[in-house]
């Protein structure tokens, strides 16, 4: 057996089989660029689903963990440490917003945001006790805890692990009129995905999202925005919600937040949202933490000069020139997206998405399938345009193969 296949063979014996990742056998990574165990080189179009923006190994990124690693990696929130207010007052501040609760994985900022619409809506709104509800859309991905995954739709997702949470009301994702219908006085917030990505990149109708917010505004609901995966550059603006003119009542961040070096999420919200806590009804070991601050901080200073929102809205419209190009050859059926992110619904005679992707692996590209025959294109933002049609190159092979 070739060490790839030891290593895949090892890791099906010893790992539960929750994934199905492609078979290759990462060891080293820079820029856009993996290197497998074998020294074979590939260009990664997936970035880790957006949690890598600004590539692979960036040496800000970085260095600012490796000072922070020799000074104080972890206090708890027990006590206060030197990179936390500094974190909370940039992140607050990129956002427009005025607090910040910090906490690890995307799913848990979508938990902390779950419980601050319900306390907000028993204390502020007046929601008589154990009536709250939050209106998601269908579709949705927002992480994988019993409570988040109460409110999918995929049955992948959902199937077994029930009892599941209820306070939830589902709507077509899009759809003004059946969100209008589904709210009542007891709608604490409504929690969306400005673009959705897992749903393969999904952009909503032009007006939608400003018709949330006209009608969550007018009836005293919390407009929550997951821009976890769509947050932070990757659609050419800091926020894809931006693209509408619509800022919501809260941000929730994750992924990128985190540089590719550590798990930082958080929930960015008013002082009168998040002002609703009170010493230990939340919290979170790990939440906040300095080398946490430390990366997060960096990843707010290269945002904040918006070159990179800038790169990707420039590289963006190149990838959509490009794939549009591909589109009534039969076999691109559709593109979607926004800025350096893509879906691509590949006509099903030419293969399952997975199937795809396992072609593209051979050619020394990197993407993922989502549904059916979809595959998402997500490079790092800092990817060359020289390397992005290189790898543009490599599709058009497939697709013509
Ligand atoms: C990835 C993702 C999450 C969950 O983040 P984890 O860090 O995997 O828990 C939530 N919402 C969206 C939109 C995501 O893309």
């Amino acid at each position: 057996m070739s060490i790839t296949e030891t290593a895949i063979a090892s890791a099906e014996a010893h790992s539960a089989h929750n994934y199905h990742p492609l078979p290759v056998v990462v060891a080293s990574a820079e820029g856009a660029w993996m290197t497998d165990v074998e020294g074979r080189r590939y260009l990664d179009l997936l970035a880790g689903y957006s949690a890598l923006n600004f590539g692979h190994g960036n040496r800000r990124l970085i260095d600012a963990a490796k000072a922070q690693l020799d000074r104080v990696t972890l206090t708890s929130r027990a006590f206060h440490h030197d990179r936390f207010a500094e974190f909370c007052t940039r992140l607050a501040e990129l956002c427009s917003m005025e607090m910040v609760l910090p906490m690890n994985t995307g799913a848990e900022a979508v938990e902390t945001a779950v419980k601050t619409a319900r306390k907000w809506g028993y204390r502020v709104k007046g929601v008589p006790d154990g009536m709250a509800k939050i209106i998601v859309a269908s579709d949705n991905f927002h992480g994988r805890t019993t409570t988040v995954i109460s409110f999918s739709t995929d049955p992948e997702a959902r199937a077994d692990y029930g009892p599941y949470t209820p306070g939830f009301e589902i709507v077509p994702y899009g759809d003004l009129t059946a969100l209008r219908e589904a709210m009542t006085e007891n709608t604490v917030a409504v929690l969306l995905e400005p673009i959705q990505g897992e749903a393969g990149v999904l952009v909503p109708p032009a007006g939608y999202l400003p018709g949330v917010r006209e009608l969550t505004r007018e009836r005293n609901v919390l407009f929550i925005a997951d821009e976890i995966q769509s947050g932070l550059g990757r659609t050419g603006r800091t926020f894809a919600l931006e693209h509408e003119g619509v800022e919501p009542d809260m941000y929730l961040l994750g992924k990128a937040l985190g540089g590719g070096v550590v798990p930082v999420s958080a929930v960015v919200s008013s002082a009168d949202v998040l002002g609703v806590f009170r010493p230990g009804e939340h919290g979170s070991t790990f939440g906040g933490n300095p080398l946490a601050c430390a990366v997060a901080l960096e990843v707010i200073a290269m945002l904040r000069t918006g070159e990179y929102q800038e790169r990707a809205a420039e590289l963006g419209d190149h990838l959509h020139r490009e794939l549009g190009l591909l589109t009534g050859g039969g076999a691109v059926e559709a593109v979607r997206g926004r800025g350096l992110w893509a879906g691509v619904d590949i006509a099903p005679a030419l293969g399952t998405g997975r199937e795809i992707s396992e072609r593209l692996m051979v050619e020394r590209v990197l993407v993922k399938d989502t549904h059916g025959s979809t595959i998402r294109i997500a490079p790092p933002l800092v990817i060359g345009k020289d390397d992005l049609d290189w790898g543009l190159d490599r599709l058009r092979a497939v697709l013509s193969a």
